[in-house]
């Protein structure tokens, strides 16, 4: 039985007790393998090709505005996944749409014992994963194909806690952000979906059997945002024109105005925005490092 709890939040109960999951697609509204995937998970279920027996499944379009309109946020520089703060439902509400949605997903996630925002980069990259460095974690990201993991234990992305698997974890449960690829590239729609059931599987909501794939992953850490000033920033030769170009120490890395952007260790380039995502004052792009690489994570 599948049950629109709230705009465009469903609900599917299985007939016995279990874990609550909870998979999000479009919480940004222009990265499109997510809410394809929401989308095709939730017609299989009303036809009954896929059939939720444990526990409790929540499908949600995270920004249905932005959706709509194919764009980030519902107006420019809204930003949902910017949008959960720890203590959000003891807060005045701001009068923007994307802290009102927020507010609607929020007791979802609180309840949930697993959460997978599904999100997309707005410049190439391969898949990864970005949430905490944990084996809980690692439980629930091994079924999503991946080589890197980006944790952000000192929250640079954002300077405090703010997206959803952040909120999530604060609240007792397992949360992970994959980024499918590219916004717009929906060529990992069928893939994602796959990795997602299996995901069902291993949670126990869904019959089947499903193999622990071997994931070996590299860690990397959120280190420093590029901030964007008033005398603007242009990327060196060879950076900015996607996730994960590394950069050793000392290298130029851009110029804020003419002064060199230089880095004191080796590490990577994540998240550079498009020209009209950049705005004087914040983060154009992060600056990671390899913390480790494992086979096995450490027990939390
Ligand atoms: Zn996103």
């Amino acid at each position: 039985m599948i049950q629109e709890i709230k705009p465009a939040i469903w609900q599917i109960l299985g007939k016995q007790p279990g874990r609550n999951v909870v998979i999000i697609g479009g919480t940004h509204g222009n990265e499109r393998t997510g809410v394809e995937v929401v989308s095709k998970l939730k017609s299989m279920i009303e036809s009954g090709r896929l059939n939720i027996i444990r526990g409790t499944l929540v499908l949600i379009h995270g920004n249905p505005r932005a959706i709509e309109i194919n764009e980030r946020g519902s107006e420019p520089h809204a930003d949902l996944n910017r949008s959960y703060l720890v203590d959000l439902l003891e807060r005045e509400p701001t009068g923007i749409y994307e802290d009102q949605r927020a507010r609607e997903i929020a007791p979802l996630l609180i309840v949930s014992d697993v959460v997978v925002d599904l999100h997309a980069t707005n410049k190439p990259s391969e898949p990864f994963i970005a949430c905490a460095d944990s084996s809980g974690h690692e439980q629930v990201y091994q079924w999503f194909p991946s080589k890197k993991v980006l944790s952000d234990p000192n929250y640079v992305l954002a300077g405090k806690l703010v997206t959803t698997d952040e909120f999530v974890d604060a609240h007792g449960g397992t949360g992970l952000c994959y980024e499918t690829g590219q916004a717009g590239d929906v060529t990992r729609v069928d893939e994602v979906m796959r990795n997602v059931i299996n995901l069902l599987i291993d949670q126990n909501l869904v019959e089947g059997e499903v193999r622990i794939p071997s994931n070996e992953c590299e860690i990397y850490e959120m280190i420093e945002p590029i901030v964007l000033t008033a005398v603007g920033f242009t990327f060196a030769e060879g950076f900015g024109n996607g996730s994960w170009e590394p950069f050793v120490a000392d290298q130029t890395i851009g110029y804020h105005g003419d002064v060199p952007l230089v880095a004191t260790y080796d590490g990577v380039v994540v998240f550079p925005k498009i020209q009209e995502l950049r705005k004087e004052g914040s983060p154009l792009a992060y600056l990671a490092k390899k913390v480790n690489e494992r086979k096995k994570p450490p027990r939390d």
